[in-house]
């Protein structure tokens, strides 16, 4: 046979064509397709994708790029809702700048000169209540990104009852409204990553109680991997179509209280720590607030983190537990804080409410008892709040509201001052 007829043979397996009629033809063992129909097929695909809303999208190159904050503005902007952790609010500022430009160094330089930047996930200690979550939700309004928790406690290795380990990227593919593209940019808070720190006794056999599995499995996540996951979240199955997602550019912050581990660092500070002048040790205390600032990854790899995951969180910071008047600056000063927002419940039913000082201090201690750090502050509000929004509808033409110390204390009534006619 010459080599036009055998030319002429060959047809396109899905429309007919033969080799003549389109501009190339790819074979495949007994099967031929037409460039015709490649390009048909893969519209088709693409457009069930999307209409399942599971498009994953190709990173492509933004045409403009989103202006880069400065590390300055970052802090100034958690300013606006973080009282105090001065040293926190820096070291995130820096860090998620430092995060966001190395992102940008590969959409846009591509890494030309072979540096490449790593990944440094953040790292943050401190007492429940004071600040981790509410600076990491801050980060990522500031910087416009999705944003999800997830608590470390619920996951568990493959194979143990509980949640995958891509679970959390599925919370964030759904705080991104399924815009997979958008979520590979954001902020995933890992709460109670001192939870699964390793333990020495295990006695489940259905739950992974020493957490190294959770550590393992999380290894892989935090470095930048191509995850498939659930769309709905849950665990994998068989037949499920599943998202794929880039994590090498979303910003783990994991966040624990880890109690426990000062006394950890001020033992090692003081058995290493031999002063200058006497030659005597130092005696390091573990309940100075400032002493989780000298943590190292010798102190967490002692608490119970595997060295692998220490590696990968290599920005740390801690929180210090919040002092009476950072506990009356939260309850007043933040952009939204608890008594802006009730002032403006009730402004919206034209009353002035007032808190008098002693009515703040009271708050604060009530809360301090609680021993939930900050978050007392809202409970104790609530609580005092709740029968004086409850009745004060029913009272005929009340102008303000103010609150003193035995309503917080004694559940005593408000003053109420009757509305002024208007001129
Ligand atoms: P945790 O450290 O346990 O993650 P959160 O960040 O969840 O604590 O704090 C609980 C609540 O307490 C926050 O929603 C916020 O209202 C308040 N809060 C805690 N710390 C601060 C702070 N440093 N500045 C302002 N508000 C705070």
């Amino acid at each position: 046979m010459s080599k036009n007829q055998d030319e002429e043979l060959i047809r396109c397996s899905f429309c007919g064509r033969d080799a003549h009629e389109v501009t190339s033809i790819v074979a495949g063992p007994d099967v031929y397709i037409c460039d015709r129909c490649i390009t048909d097929a893969a519209d088709i695909v693409k457009d069930d994708l999307e209409a399942a809303g599971k498009a994953r999208k190709r990173p492509r190159r933004r045409t403009t790029r989103r202006k880069r904050l400065m590390p300055r503005e970052i802090k100034a902007a958690l300013d606006e809702y973080v009282i105090g952790q001065e040293r926190a609010k820096k070291t995130l500022a820096v860090a998620v700048y430092n995060h966001y430009k190395r992102v940008e160094s590969k959409e846009y330089f591509h890494d030309y000169d072979g540096v490449e930047l790593e990944k440094s996930n953040i790292l943050l200690s401190g007492p429940s209540g004071t600040g981790k979550t509410l600076l990491a939700r801050t980060l990522a309004r500031i910087l416009d990104v999705p944003f999800s928790i997830s608590d470390a406690t619920a996951l568990t290795e493959a194979g143990y009852v509980g949640e995958d380990v891509e679970t959390i990227l599925s919370h964030l593919i759904s705080a991104a409204d399924f815009d997979v593209q958008q979520a590979e940019r954001g902020i995933i808070f890992i709460d109670e990553i001192d939870k699964v720190a390793r333990k020495a006794d295990n006695a489940s056999i259905t739950r992974d109680v020493s957490g190294e599995g959770v550590q393992q499995a999380l290894l892989k996540v935090l470095e930048g991997t191509v995850a498939g996951v659930p769309p709905k979240g849950g665990r994998k199955h068989p037949e499920q179509s599943l998202i794929n997602i880039d994590t090498r550019n979303i910003l783990f912050i994991c966040g624990g209280a880890f109690e426990g581990l000062s006394e950890i660092v001020a033992h090692r500070l003081s058995v290493n720590t031999i002063g200058f002048v006497t030659g005597q040790r130092q005696r390091f205390d573990k309940n100075d607030a400032q002493i989780l600032q000298y943590l190292e990854p010798d102190d967490l790899l002692r608490y119970g983190l595997i060295p692998e995951l220490i590696g990968r969180l290599s920005v740390m910071t801690s929180l210090e537990s919040l002092d009476d008047e950072a506990m009356m600056l939260i309850l007043t000063e933040p952009k939204n804080a608890i008594v802006r927002q009730y002032q403006k419940l009730f402004a919206m039913d034209g009353i002035d409410l007032f808190f008098d000082e002693p009515a703040l201090r009271s708050v604060v201690r009530k809360a301090r008892e609680m021993g939930t750090g900050a978050r007392g502050l809202r409970s104790v509000l609530e609580q005092a709040m709740l029968d004086i929004m409850f009745e004060i509808h029913s009272l005929k033409d009340v102008g303000v509201c103010r609150v003193t110390s035995d309503t917080i204390l004694h559940g005593t009534k408000p003053i109420y001052e009757k509305r002024r006619a208007s001129a």
